[in-house]
């Protein structure tokens, strides 16, 4: 039997405003300096990828991975300091972990919060699953509007609350007073992201575990472990036991279950790097400032910079500087407080000295 085309075709079957979203871009960075995703860009020191490549011998592909990753999650406690009482749950990224916070509470007829600009994924994934998103417009320097916050929280009764702590794309870390007491009005869960922890002067991560209202999410990838992908969150135990039947099996495999425990226990090359990277990041902030046409720096606790051109030279400056070799992030678009705004990742000196010469170019023509 046939059916009539229509009834199987994708405008059919799935919701208006999922066709209307368009997939996650990546731009192609070939022949590029990449400083447009948050990638740490030293590779590994000398001597360590030889020693990582004998931890991978016999990898027992043959074989599903470690379903609950138990040598791991004893490096990543250890590593990071999560504490006893909180448990863990490893994501194929955070990108994962946000999509099981979501879908578990998806039933909820609660929505999903977050200040706004941040992180697109967190809109995104609630729109994929069909439960409703509040964004709460951040203030004009990127702070945390606390009373719009307050009042939105009494308004919307969200399910879960994400904090991006550091922001991205703003960089902000905020005021931990202001995070706090977010965490004690929300009726429902916050979960603060860390994704850009190893660049921050604060975390939460010591308070998760004494109750169900607050969870940290983190991931390896900023700290120079992107291809890995992995993210996990730290919550209480209800909760992760709860979350933890959502998770597919097996979804962390074998390669990154053993890469990852191995950078751990050599973290101190990867700490190196991120030290590093926030004297670099000092140094190229100081530089934008001083350029003439650069309006506004924000200031960062992140491994990027968030800064403002000239009124309507955003998308110019960002074209001008793929022309020249050299790819940041156009922001400007994304949200009306990031008018003319571009994002640029922390790189190697070189590759910032590059791009800060391609964008005084830019802003001089
Ligand atoms: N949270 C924030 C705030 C981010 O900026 C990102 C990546 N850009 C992520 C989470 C996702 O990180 P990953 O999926 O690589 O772990």
């Amino acid at each position: 039997m046939s059916l009539p085309h229509e009834s199987r075709s994708p405008d059919a079957l799935m919701r208006p405003e999922v066709l209307a979203q368009s997939a996650y871009q990546v731009s192609d960075a070939t022949g590029l300096i990449k400083l447009d995703a948050m990638e740490n860009p030293h590779p590994w020191p000398g001597g360590l990828e030889d020693a990582w490549l004998e931890a991978l011998r016999d990898p027992q592909l043959n074989r599903y991975p470690d379903a609950g990753a138990r040598e791991l999650e004893k490096n990543v406690r250890a590593a990071h300091g999560v504490p006893e009482a909180a448990g863990l749950l490893f994501g194929n990224g955070s990108d994962e972990l946000i999509q099981i916070l979501i879908m578990a509470v998806a039933a909820s007829g609660r929505p999903i919060l977050a200040p706004e600009p941040t992180f697109v994924m967190y809109g995104v994934l609630a729109r994929a699953m069909g439960v409703p998103f509040v964004g709460v417009p951040l203030h004009r320097d990127f702070t945390l509007d606390l009373a719009a916050m307050h009042a939105a929280l009494a308004e919307h009764d969200p399910a879960v609350v994400f904090l991006a702590y550091p922001n991205n794309p703003t960089g902000t870390l905020d005021d931990p007073a202001a995070v706090q007491a977010i965490i004690e009005a929300n009726p429902g869960v916050t979960v603060v992201d860390e994704a850009y922890a190893p660049f921050a002067a604060h975390s939460f991560l010591p308070e998760v575990g004494q109750h169900d209202g607050l969870m940290v999410m983190r991931t390896v990838s900023k700290l120079g472990l992107a291809g890995a992908r992995l993210g996990y969150l730290a919550a209480s135990a209800g909760w992760i036991d709860a979350l933890d039947r959502l998770r597919l099996p097996y979804n962390i495999n074998t390669l990154t279950q053993r890469s990852v425990a191995f950078a751990l226990d050599h973290r101190e090359a990867l700490d190196d790097q991120a030290r590093g990277i926030i004297e670099e990041r000092g140094r190229l902030s100081e530089a934008l400032a001083a350029i003439d046409g650069v309006e506004h720096v924000f200031p960062s606790q992140a491994n990027f910079i968030l800064f403002r051109v000239r009124e309507g030279q955003g998308h110019a400056s960002f074209a001008a500087l793929r022309d020249a070799g050299i790819l940041i992030k156009d922001v400007g678009r994304a949200h009306p407080l990031l008018a003319d705004c571009l994002r640029v990742t922390v790189g190697r000196s070189d590759e910032n000295d590059a791009f800060l010469a391609a964008l005084r170019n830019a802003l001089a023509g």
